[in-house]
């Protein structure tokens, strides 16, 4: 088998995982819960193509914070490490927190969304993204 494409893992190391495929889209989202789960200003997240992500190690130690009208927010039980996200409606995977891959996931951030919610106490960069009020319009 090849190399997979990209790999990662928790602070702990306990959850490992891979992407066999490039990452299809990143972005900034400054939304309240993601405020709360990371205890940051923002969080940078990617789309993941379906099907090519596999959790190799560590699968056990996978929680979710479900809320009843967003997205599931998955971590690691043991570090807390934000790790994933996973639509409502769905059982599989379709984001992952930049921060957790190994080295360049070799994509940027594209945008930032919720950008009216956005943290009182970091101003948003000058960096050049487009920036929405709401969540991004191809989402
Ligand atoms: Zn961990
Ligand atoms: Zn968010």
């Amino acid at each position: 088998m090849a190399d997979p494409a990209l790999t990662g893992h928790c602070g702990c190391e306990g959850v490992r995982f891979e992407i066999d495929e490039p990452l299809k889209a990143a972005g900034y989202c400054h939304c309240t819960r993601c405020q709360r789960r990371t205890g940051g200003g923002a969080s940078a997240t990617a789309v993941v193509a379906p099907g090519s992500l596999r959790i190799v190690a560590g699968e056990e130690l996978l929680a979710a914070w479900e809320p009843e009208d967003g997205f599931a927010k998955i971590f690691c039980s043991s570090c807390g490490s934000a790790l994933f996200g996973r639509a409502p409606d769905s059982d599989e995977i379709s984001l992952v927190r930049l921060g957790v891959i190994d080295g360049d996931p070799h994509i940027r951030p594209q945008g930032r969304q919720f950008v009216a919610y956005a943290a009182p106490w970091e101003p948003i960069p000058d960096d050049g993204l487009p920036r929405f009020d709401e969540t991004f319009p191809d989402r």
